[in-house]
């Protein structure tokens, strides 16, 4: 945009430009509402760019992955490649959210679902697919119904399946479910209680594929059973091939070898859901929004120690301030009661008050001052709250959710997790503090994924900003105990 860079303020985004107008629960989510709501509107038109076209406005409006990472997402669609070697193309959207504080995605599939099935379509078209597959998490029970039921009537309009919108592409969307027993008890429930269910339709769907012989629903078997480490794009692809989701050595990357073998672009929920909007209203408004580089709207989780938590739809690079005191009615006691915030979900180091007091909420300005955007969940710590328990919570879950595949995070979790809970009870001593910080730089940057890196920059946070804290519990640990000697020998 012309005007954008020059832009000093960010923040209190229009009604008008809110892409995700119904996650505040007000309208109808299914199909009705969202063609009021400009879904699917000339989406046959749009197909009718090319894939060129749709690639060439992701790349132009900037948007940046939303699921974490902020690759550029035009780009990342570009990997797949131009002429077919005969294999299919696989587009995977990643619903498994899991990551603590991060509740973004839930919202689109429960409120929005259409933006996302109609981004399916753009973006499976953009790669050359003409499958996708959606991977939920087990546990979005009713995420899933609402998604299902999307699905179902984007097939029923023709929106999706044989000449989908009428452009001569075919693209088949399929619902996946991370766990296998739930999807036995989902199919019951939703049998029992809706003859007009979502899942039903699907299941007579996918049986007269079965008997075509369709190799995309050949492989049906379920795994996930809500590991944290399916969220991770191999990990994610192994788990919906059926086997433990335990992430891939890269290269090869998946734009090359990805699902089945074949080329997959993984992506997120938020990502793919936007794209018909910027589509439609053209890159350069989107771009018009933030700053260079972390351009665009994003939704935001807040939560912790607020007054009212939420997640809400704003300008990128807002004030992290006002972000908070506009949408969430403040820090609970005040801003002045503020002790730290992590602004991008459990994986990026905490900011004390004194940062978050001017901070922008983007991808760079949060690099800057060592921490990031991630997924753009805003955990907000008061000062009733325990910060050393908090962060040792964090570490245990990291421990937890290691898929065990290299040492360092598999020990080195353990090993974070072990001298967290220490510290937590003052049992730990001042050399462990060092100690902590040398095995967060053994695990980061040493690990196949990401999670190793997760682990270890909570704690490092920790560290370089609440030293004084971790000192302090240690004092009253070592107090403690000469006061229970003192008694005893008394
Ligand atoms: Fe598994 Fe951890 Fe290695 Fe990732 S970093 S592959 S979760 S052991």
């Amino acid at each position: 945009s012309k005007h954008h860079f020059a832009k000093t303020t960010f923040g209190n985004l229009k009604d008008e430009d809110r892409i995700f107008t119904n996650i505040y629960r007000d309208g109808d989510p299914f199909i009705e509402g969202a063609l009021k709501r400009g879904d699917w509107y000339r989406t046959k038109d749009i197909l009718g760019m090319g894939r060129d076209w749709i690639i060439n406005e992701m790349k132009k409006s900037g948007l940046r992955g939303r699921g974490g990472a902020g690759f550029p997402s035009g780009l990342k669609w570009s990997f797949m490649p131009k002429k077919s070697d005969g294999r299919p193309h696989y587009l995977v959207v990643n619903a498994d959210e899991s990551e603590p504080g991060t509740c973004k995605d839930r919202e689109i599939l429960r409120h929005d679902p259409h933006k996302l099935v109609e981004g399916c379509l753009l973006a499976g078209f953009a790669m050359g697919a003409n499958a996708g597959y959606i991977y939920c998490r087990g546990e979005f029970w009713y995420e899933i119904i609402q998604l299902q039921r999307a699905v179902d009537e984007a097939y029923a309009k023709g929106f999706l399946g044989k000449n989908a919108c009428g452009s001569g592409w075919n693209f088949d969307l399929y619902v996946h479910r991370g766990v296998f027993h739930l999807e036995i008890d989902c199919i019951f429930i939703f049998c029992f209680f809706s003859k007009e269910g979502g899942v039903m339709k699907k299941e007579k769907r996918e049986d007269k594929k079965k008997k075509k012989g369709d190799i995309n629903n050949k492989k049906k078997t379920m795994s996930g059973a809500g590991a944290y480490i399916c969220g991770e794009e191999t990990g994610l692809i192994e788990s919906l091939e059926g086997k433990q989701g335990k992430p891939r050595l890269k290269p090869p990357f998946p734009a090359n070898v990805g699902l089945y073998g074949c080329p997959t672009t993984v992506t997120n929920v938020e990502t793919v859901a936007v794209s018909p909007t910027i589509c439609r209203r053209g890159a350069d408004w989107f771009a018009s929004f933030g700053r260079q580089n972390n351009s665009g709207t994003k939704l935001f989780g807040i939560s912790g120690s607020v007054n009212n938590p939420c997640v809400i739809e704003e300008e990128m690079s807002i004030p992290l301030r006002e972000l908070i005191e506009r949408h969430c009615g403040g820090v609970i006691g005040g801003w002045d009661n503020l002790l730290a915030i992590i602004p991008g979900g459990s994986s990026v180091p905490l900011l004390p008050r004194n940062i978050c007091d001017d901070v922008l909420m983007d991808f760079d300005a949060l690099m800057k001052v060592k921490s990031g955007l991630g997924t753009a969940a805003v955990i907000v710590m008061n000062k009733q709250v325990d910060i050393v328990r908090a962060i040792s919570r964090l570490s245990s879950f990291y421990r937890h959710e290691s898929c065990g595949q290299c040492t360092p995070c598999r020990e080195g979790a353990r090993w974070l997790s072990e001298i967290m809970k220490r510290m937590e009870k003052g049992d730990a001593d001042y050399g462990e503090i060092t100690m902590l910080l040398e095995l967060t730089r053994q695990i980061e940057g040493h690990t196949i994924c990401a999670l190793g890196d997760a682990a270890a920059w909570p704690v490092q946070g920790l560290i370089r900003h609440f030293r004084h804290e971790l000192v302090a519990r240690i004092d009253a640990g070592k107090e403690r105990k000469r006061q229970s000697h003192g008694d005893f020998s008394g």
